[in-house]
């Protein structure tokens, strides 16, 4: 259960459950959080006219400076004039990945008079992509500071307890990708937190400044690390090696599990092996977040769904994947999010790559107003539209297989991996392997008899279960995240 930690005047904090009188207390216990006009309890019509406005000048922008969207509107017979506010917003093509990636420049803001807000302040990448080349994406002076405002926005949706001690365990990879330089502007920005970094990732042997997992352990230990950011796998194989090591882990109360999905499984996994450690009852997060925001959608407690934190920068629909129209709320389709206040990078109706699904009902957790991403399948926010794979000619989600591995007991690590029968033809039958790393006192045949029991439900074909060592599947030295799911099948056209 996550909880709120209302500062007292003695220094101390009262925890209370996460409830809209309960967060209007929270809130006005700390004089920055009361002071800010915050959207995000506006009511709908006032936030519908806030973003109206912001699109219109957001467009006057994007003719004026725009290489991309000047063409494809000229192209498509698109006036400025056709399009007044949200409503006539699905008058415009989607945006695809691929078109953004052919040429990332001619999506970035050249105004006609520029001024020192609109000076380059950072560029950050995509993360791999199907291609596995980066895309840059451009913040000017002006696109950092919404992002400020709107991880402040965000800490404080999140219910982070003031004056605490964080630590990013996001790795300082080679390519800028938004999750360490976020996370450290979220350490900047939270309420009088003090700040760690595990500074783990790929090692640049000239300039060895990265850190071992190791030395990101002992800061949590040592420096009594109440709230983490991080990839969600890295962070469990980290919590498992401390659990392994008897670390004492007892200050952790906040867990940003960020990068991918983290299911109700796995979150009740890390919680557990932190109780372990001495957690009383740490609140493990899932925030779905993408470079194309600069950060994430957070929840407010588990499972609340993900809150948009910054209505007056973004405008999240989820569109049918055939004919781009908005689909009600709770139905799932492509998620889209189109730029209403930035100066570099400019996207409008983008499609992100996940399936998704919106709910514009006021959340009965905190009783904030802006739209919410929900659960899309088993207990996971999104799911990589390219992740959606045939096998034995059968459109499939692996995400219901992960959802299904995940919960097994005795799993504590699995990855699945679509291969051909006979590796020397392609055209041959498709197979299912699923390896799993098993935890220690668990009897392997009732493993597979329930894995096996799960495959046939969810895909109607039965796997070749495998047995391996944890470092088979997933080395946190070597990999980003680990791979749960791997096709190994020649790609035919
Ligand atoms: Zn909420």
């Amino acid at each position: 259960m996550s909880v709120l930690y209302i500062r007292q005047p003695d220094g101390s904090h009262e925890k209370v459950p996460v409830t809209p009188e309960n967060t209007r207390s929270y809130i006005e216990s700390i004089p920055l959080y009361a002071e800010d006009d915050d959207p995000l309890f506006w009511p709908a019509d006032r936030v519908r006219e806030m973003q109206d406005e912001m699109l219109n000048r957001e467009l006057d922008w994007v003719f004026e400076g725009h290489d991309y969207y000047k063409r494809t509107f000229k192209d498509g017979g698109i006036e400025r004039g056709d399009i007044k506010g949200l409503d006539d917003l699905e008058k415009l093509p989607l945006t695809y990945k691929k078109d953004y990636m052919a040429d990332a420049d001619s999506f970035k803001l050249k105004p006609a008079e520029p001024t020192l807000y609109d000076w380059i302040f950072e560029v950050t990448y995509t993360t791999g992509s199907t291609t596995g080349m980066p895309t840059p994406f451009w913040n000017t002076i002006h696109d950092a500071h919404g992002i400020w405002q709107m991880l402040f926005r965000g800490i404080k949706l999140g219910g982070f307890p003031p004056y605490a001690r964080g630590i990013n365990l996001f790795p300082l990879g080679p390519v800028p990708h938004i999750g360490f330089f976020r996370a450290r502007d979220i350490g900047m920005l939270g309420i009088g937190s003090l700040n760690m970094y595990g500074c783990t990732g790929m090692p640049h042997p000239e300039f060895p400044v990265h850190r071992s997992m190791d030395y990101a352990m002992d800061l949590i230990e040592g420096g009594k690390a109440e709230v983490w950011l991080g990839i969600a796998s890295f962070m469990r194989r980290l919590i498992m090696k401390a659990e392994l090591e008897g670390r004492d882990f007892s200050e952790t109360k906040h867990i940003q599990a960020l990068g991918e999905a983290c299911p109700q499984a796995m979150r009740d996994d890390m919680k557990k092996r932190l109780q372990n450690m001495g957690a009383e009852d740490p609140f493990i997060s899932n925030s779905y977040g993408f470079t194309e925001m600069q950060g994430a959608l957070p929840e407010c407690t588990d499972f609340s769904g993900c809150h948009n934190p910054a209505p007056n920068l973004y405008f999240f629909e989820v569109v049918d994947e055939e004919t781009g129209k908005r689909v009600p709320d709770g139905e799932r389709g492509l998620f889209c999010i189109t730029h209403l206040n930035r100066r570099g990078t400019v996207l409008l109706r983008y499609v992100i790559g996940d399936l998704g699904a919106l709910t514009h009902e006021t959340c009965p957790h905190c009783g904030r107003t802006s739209e919410r991403a929900v659960v899309a399948v088993g207990s996971t926010y999104a799911t990589r539209t390219a992740e959606l794979v045939k096998l034995k000619g059968t459109l499939i989600n692996p995400e219901i297989l992960r959802d299904g591995l995940a919960k097994t007991p005795g799993v504590q690590e699995y990855q699945i991996i679509f291969d051909k029968k006979d590796k020397d033809d392609p055209y041959s039958l498709d197979d299912l392997i699923v390896k799993i790393a098993p935890e220690d006192g668990f009897d392997r045949a009732k493993i597979e008899e329930e894995v096996q029991s799960k495959m046939v439900s969810a895909v109607e074909m039965r796997a070749k279960v495998e047995f391996v060592a944890m470092e088979e599947i997933y080395d946190p030295t070597v990999a980003l995240k680990a791979y749960r799911v791997i096709d190994m099948r020649p790609k035919l056209d």
